[in-house]
């Protein structure tokens, strides 16, 4: 089925006027922030380059990001220093994990000293943050032992199926899956575990790699977890016929194995988990779990607890928003970290998004076109 491809209109410049706080928030917070849900803020995404070396259909099509796109210039990008600056009071106000997006996060060059700086930073009870950092995959072979010395904790790797020829139409430059399964090795050596591979099923196009990258991963400490494909950003001709819902995702797998539900471990987790199970009819843990994320079928806006830091400093609310609240305007304007910490508070106060439980609404279809998941991060 051919691609159908919608032009891009640039939402980069649109953002919303930052508020000032409406409730006064003190300097330290320690996690009492919570929006007008009740959702408190505890994940930080933080968008490094809004470039990349593959173009998955769903997300950066070739015919819209082709040679005239214009990529962002490097003086719009966040420094390491704003980043790490903004990071530090995102993480007064209670984020306790952040995870580094892009584009390709192992594009932005000298990524390694930024997550060195934002390793350095503490909880206000004095705890090391989760940093992790999702990436393609390309790069990681290379860089997997650097990225653990400078502190990250693990890897999030994104790989649509095992067929070369499957995978290598997927990306859409012809990269060999032999290269990405390289870099989890060279993850998995480095320590950057446990590590969490994620695979957009889309339909019509890489389902029947569903049960071949269960069995590659089964037992290998690795979990593998199946996403929904989404209707982010504007340009990708998102159809719901091409989306495989989760259950049908679980039904493929129990086809082959033996599968028990289990509890979720965090709070604002994602994924529904699934254990496989051994011998003795128990979840067996050597063999490790599935997860499926299934954020078009059963939506999870009542725990959603994440912000995501473009790449070039607004804050958006919502993986499906139009617009974002421009923070680096008041980095740049010379603003003091009381004032950058109160702005946090007033955006996260007013928060109201919940897409995904409104998504058939008329209102939320006839909405302005959402921002590119390649410019907030996944
Ligand atoms: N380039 C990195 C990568 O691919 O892992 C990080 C950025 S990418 C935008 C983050 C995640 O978003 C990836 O796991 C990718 O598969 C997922 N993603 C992108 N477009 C999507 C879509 N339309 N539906 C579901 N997931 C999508
Ligand atoms: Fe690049 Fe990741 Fe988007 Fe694929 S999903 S085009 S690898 S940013
Ligand atoms: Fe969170 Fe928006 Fe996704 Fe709902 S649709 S879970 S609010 S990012």
């Amino acid at each position: 089925m051919a691609t159908r491809v919608i032009p891009l209109v640039d939402q980069r410049s649109r953002s919303h006027t930052v508020p000032r706080s409406a409730r006064p928030v003190p300097l330290v917070a320690g996690g009492s922030l919570v929006d007008t849900r009740g959702r408190p803020l505890r994940d930080l995404r933080i968008s490094v380059t809004d470039r990349c070396n593959f173009r998955c259909s769903y997300c950066m099509p070739k015919e819209v990001f082709d040679k005239n796109h214009q990529y962002l210039p490097h003086s719009s990008l966040l420094t390491f220093e704003e980043i790490t600056r903004l990071a530090k009071l995102f993480v007064g106000h209670g984020v306790q994990k952040l995870r580094l997006t892009g584009g390709e996060p192992l594009l932005r060059k000298g990524v390694e000293s930024l997550i060195a700086q934002l390793s350095a930073l503490r909880t206000s009870e004095g705890q090391p943050l989760d940093i992790t950092l999702t990436t393609n995959g390309s790069l990681l072979a290379r860089k997997a032992k650097a990225l653990k010395d400078a502190g990250l904790r693990r890897v999030t790797v994104s790989l649509d199926g095992l067929d070369d020829a499957i995978f290598r139409r997927m990306n859409d430059v012809d990269f060999p899956v032999a290269d990405v399964l390289a870099g989890i090795d060279a993850a998995q050596a480095a320590g950057l575990g446990p590590i969490k591979v994620n695979m957009v099923v889309k339909r019509g196009t890489n389902e029947q790699q569903i049960l071949p990258m269960a069995r590659h991963f089964r037992g290998t400490g690795i979990t593998l977890r199946f996403i929904e494909y989404m209707d982010v950003g504007a340009t990708n001709g998102w159809r719901m016929d091409e989306v495989m819902p989760s259950a049908e995702v679980v039904k493929t797998l129990q086809s082959a194995f033996q599968l028990v539900p289990l509890e979720p471990t965090t709070l604002g987790e994602t994924a529904e988990r699934w254990g496989y199970v051994g011998t003795d009819g128990q979840h067996d843990p050597s063999l490790g779990e599935i997860g499926v994320i299934s954020s078009v079928t059963h939506a999870f806006c009542g725990s959603c607890n994440r912000a995501r830091l473009s790449t070039e400093g607004s804050i958006y609310l919502c993986l499906f928003a139009s617009r974002g609240y421009d923070l680096r305007t008041l980095l740049r304007d010379g603003a003091s970290d009381e004032e950058i910490y109160e702005a946090i508070a007033a955006i996260w106060q007013g928060r109201a998004d919940r897409y995904s439980e409104l998504r058939a609404s008329s209102s939320e279809q006839a909405r302005g076109p959402r921002v590119e998941m390649s410019y907030i991060g996944g």
